[in-house]
């Protein structure tokens, strides 16, 4: 811990004892102090500190969830910057993003915890990184760390946030067992891994905003999560679309068989 982050610390105690922070969120209806209690009770696990994990990660900070668990193998290089915000020239090389995110998070809102897991995640260690996890996130790049993800999400019934972005292009859906569509009965095997592939940051930060969102109304009750439904979004030409999207009998995760 630095001189910063004992500064930080120090001054939390008085911060965290106010409610400030939250009024604006806490007036709206049905949300209230039990939506902020339920909020700073409650662990959101985040698999990938990159273009989706960056905004999703601020704005669940900034809401107050009470931990933040942030996990990713990487340290950021420059051709991450148009879109990682969480990661600053100084950190290129020199911080894994999870250490990046939580310093920079932790100065956003001292009253919350967060968890830095320079982890590649797997089936084998996925139940340790993520327990206790109420919502998790998936901000994933590539699709066989995402069915890891997946499996994880329906084996501990733990609601799963997904988004993607490509280019100008993002969808977003919830997975929870049992009442929606899992990811491989979207996409039954992995598509193969494109090494670059072309991403506006705005794009990233559009649809990691709209994971915190979902987060937040799963943890609340507020609103309408996004089950069995898909959003797609071109920002290219702002068309957005939600279409119904159903179970797969056959799903090598969730189906009956
Ligand atoms: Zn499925």
């Amino acid at each position: 811990m630095d001189r910063q982050d004992e500064e930080a610390r120090r001054r939390s105690p008085l911060r965290m004892s106010s409610m400030d922070r939250y009024v604006r969120q806490m007036i709206i209806p049905g949300f209230g102090e039990e939506g902020q209690r339920r909020l700073s009770g409650s662990t959101v696990g985040i698999m990938g500190v990159g273009g989706l994990g960056s905004p999703a990660a601020t704005y669940l900070a900034a809401a107050g969830i009470g931990r933040l668990v942030l996990a990713d193998p990487q340290t950021p290089d420059d051709t991450n910057l148009n879109r990682q915000i969480l990661h600053w020239d100084e950190d290129v090389h020199v911080r894994p993003k999870p250490e990046s995110a939580a310093w920079k998070l932790r100065r956003l809102n001292p009253g919350i915890e967060v968890e830095a897991r320079t982890v590649e995640v797997t089936e084998k260690n996925i139940e340790e990184v993520f327990r206790d996890a109420d919502v998790l996130l998936d901000c994933l790049d590539s699709y066989p760390p995402r069915f890891v993800l997946n499996d994880h999400a329906l084996r501990s019934s733990t609601p799963l946030v997904h988004a993607a972005v490509e280019g100008l292009r993002g969808q977003l859906t919830v997975v929870e067992k049992g009442r929606t569509p899992c990811l491989r009965c979207l996409l039954p095997s992995a598509p193969p891994k494109t090494a670059v592939f072309p991403i506006l940051g705005p794009v990233a930060g559009v649809f990691g905003c709209l994971q915190a969102a979902e987060a937040i109304k799963l943890l609340t009750g507020v609103g309408e999560p996004l089950r069995s439904s898909l959003l797609i979004g071109d920002l290219q030409y702002n068309s957005w679309d939600t279409i119904s999207i159903s179970p797969a009998e056959n799903c090598p995760a969730c189906g009956k068989s």
